[in-house]
């Protein structure tokens, strides 16, 4: 393996998005002695509480943009929407990982679709659709039962609309708000899992335990560890994720949200970023996911993704759930994460907590 250059203690890493991942990476950042620089347009966000340099401008504001990257040693980014044109200035002037090519081919879910089967992956039947007659056309060639997701700015099931039969079709078409979509099949999958690996820059990686995924209404509500899965299947969903990671020459953190089927592993969509199925790794691996992205990104040693535990569970606290998590804290092995959002919102991530189940390993 090659070496790589790592960055010393004192180095400022730039993180864009200034969200709860971005907060939950500057906290594993922190005991390596990095400074964190976050790029986020809102004032109060969960990372600028937790570090005193914010850059706090628009995604359009080139100069801004210029001066952040200038002033970091690497930059990072939390989410995957950024505009594809400020990811591009920031990597003229700074080290970006993962890159901007993992960006675009994840921010619109067809080009992510088809770079997927162009791996030899499997993704659920889809097609194209641009007008209300080629969804029509859609519905008719893949099934009458499937999600109409809009190609852009889709997360947590948002811009999506869920199809079931012909006479879906207007309504779906209108609550996408007739952008740009795929239409793709309903799969009927045993349960939801996702593949997180880390990827350093000299083709490290490390592979993180699968969890079991549960979401209502498209959010994720829970993860719980080990995922009730073969070694067979352990072993085909680190074979995906390292397929996709290698073949973006990715640096960092990436999960590949997987849905498990009778006849196989089948990908529903890369997060190319830190993931919320990931949060459990705070308390329950060696090396958490947020660790080893800072370390991939650093150019340090990855780390060990053993578990800390031999059950694990975690829970979005979503919208008023917030208001009872000190409550939780009188079980014991329990821990709580409070993302410090100022507005609670009905469906809002504002925080999560893990339970070690059993006895704790290390
Ligand atoms: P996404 O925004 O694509 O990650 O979708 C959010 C959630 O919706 C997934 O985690 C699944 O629970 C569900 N979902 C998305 N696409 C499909 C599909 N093709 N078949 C069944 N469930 C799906």
């Amino acid at each position: 393996m090659t070496r790589v250059k790592s960055l010393q203690a004192g180095a400022v890493i730039g993180i864009v998005g200034g969200g709860q991942l971005g907060r939950m990476l500057a906290l594993a950042a922190f005991p390596l002695g990095y400074k964190v620089r976050i790029f986020e347009p809102e004032s109060h966000c969960p990372a600028s509480l937790v570090t005193p340099f914010h850059t706090c401008a628009n995604y359009e504001d080139d100069k801004a943009l210029i001066e952040f990257a200038k002033s970091c040693d690497v930059v990072t980014f939390e989410f995957e929407n950024i505009p594809l044109g400020a990811a591009a200035l920031i990597e003229k002037h700074a080290q970006l990982f993962p890159s901007s090519k993992a960006l675009e081919l994840t921010q619109d879910r067809l080009v992510e679709k088809e770079f997927i089967r162009s791996l030899g992956l499997k993704v659920a039947p889809y097609r194209s659709v641009h007008n209300f007659e080629e969804l029509n056309y859609a519905i008719s060639k893949i099934g009458p039962k499937g999600i109409l997701k809009a190609r852009m700015l889709g997360y947590d099931g948002k811009g999506q609309a869920l199809v079931n039969g012909q006479g879906d079709a207007a309504s779906a078409w209108q609550e996408i708000a007739a952008k740009p979509a795929v239409f793709e099949a309903l799969v009927e999958f045993e349960f939801e899992t996702s593949a997180i690996i880390a990827r350093g820059q000299n083709g490290q990686v490390l592979h993180f335990p699968n969890s079991q995924n549960f979401h209502k209404g498209g959010i994720l509500r829970k993860s719980i560890v080990p995922a009730p899965m073969s070694e067979q299947q352990f072993i085909e969903a680190q074979n995906i994720a390292h397929t996709v990671a290698e073949a973006l020459k990715y640096v960092g953190v990436m999960a590949v949200e997987l849905f498990v089927t009778k006849s196989g592993l089948v990908v529903n969509e890369i997060a190319p970023r830190v993931h919320n199925s990931g949060h459990w790794t705070i308390e329950g691996c060696k090396t958490s996911q947020f660790a080893a992205h800072i370390h991939a990104i650093c150019g340090l040693s990855l780390g060990d993704a053993s578990l800390c535990a031999n059950a694990i569970e975690m829970d979005n606290l979503l919208g008023d759930e917030i208001l009872n998590a000190h409550e939780l804290l009188a079980e014991p092995n329990i821990y709580a994460h409070i993302y410090g959002k100022e507005e609670v919102r009905r469906g809002r991530k504002m925080g999560h907590v893990t339970r070690l189940k059993n006895e704790p390993l290390c």
